[in-house]
């Protein structure tokens, strides 16, 4: 009753294009269901994502569910999710996502779902890591343990990074890095991230882990970069 109130006089709207919602919507309206341009990865063999990493990182399985374009309702549903607090928006697609894939059968033989660690700093600024709600959606539809913990981000020292010519920190391999290596000899890693733009920082990741002796990667986002 009372939320219902709420709603009449303070009607939430949609995160990908602001329109009021409907009773019956939540948090992306219809339309912006209907328009979001999804990629179809998952049922390609030799999808963009496999191709972006060809001669970087040997893949098992990679897939994005939408296509991100400058102005788009996926680049507004992605700044709602990192900038504004709508962490919500993270499990929402991780759900919509997992009722594509859960016949997929590269899936069935992953051992763990594992996020990008977020920087410290970022993740208590934020409060959340944006990939946490669609890890555990994932993981919850899919039947596949979400683990926090087997990969971390060292802590950023001199050694450690370096400026590009914008002045910005590139991402290097040595900084990620695996919790107890030997408790996951042979494992398959599923990394998932929102957006891949270079692939550099899951590059980085996917490095990190194939330290692991026979261990194998796949990759599945929210979103890739488009033009
Ligand atoms: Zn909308």
């Amino acid at each position: 009753m009372f939320s219902h109130l709420v709603n009449l006089f303070f009607p939430k709207s949609c995160a990908g294009c602001h329109a009021f919602l409907l009773s019956n919507e939540e948090v992306i309206c219809t339309k912006c269901r209907d328009e979001i341009p999804l990629t179809n990865h998952h049922k390609h063999k030799n999808n963009e994502v496999i191709q972006k990493f060809y001669g970087r990182i040997p893949l098992e399985f990679g897939a994005t569910f939408f296509y991100f374009h400058k102005k788009g309702i996926v680049q507004q549903l992605i700044h709602q999710l990192k900038y504004k607090g709508q962490e919500e928006i993270s499990s929402i697609i991780g759900n919509w996502y997992a009722f594509e894939l859960k016949d997929i059968p590269e899936l069935k033989q992953i051992d763990y779902i594992i996020p990008v660690p977020l920087h410290k700093k970022r993740l208590k600024k934020r409060g959340y890591n944006q990939v946490t709600g669609f890890g555990t959606a994932l993981s919850k539809s899919l039947n596949i343990p979400f683990n926090e913990a087997v990969l971390y981000r060292k802590l950023y020292t001199e050694t450690q990074t370096k400026k590009n010519l914008l002045g910005r920190i590139d991402v290097v391999d040595d900084v990620f890095e695996v919790n107890e290596p030997n408790n996951h000899i042979g494992k398959h890693f599923l990394l998932i991230d929102d957006v891949i733009t270079t692939g550099s920082t899951l590059e980085a990741c996917s490095r990190a882990l194939l330290k692991i002796p026979e261990a194998k990667i796949s990759i599945l986002c929210m979103a890739m970069a488009h033009s």
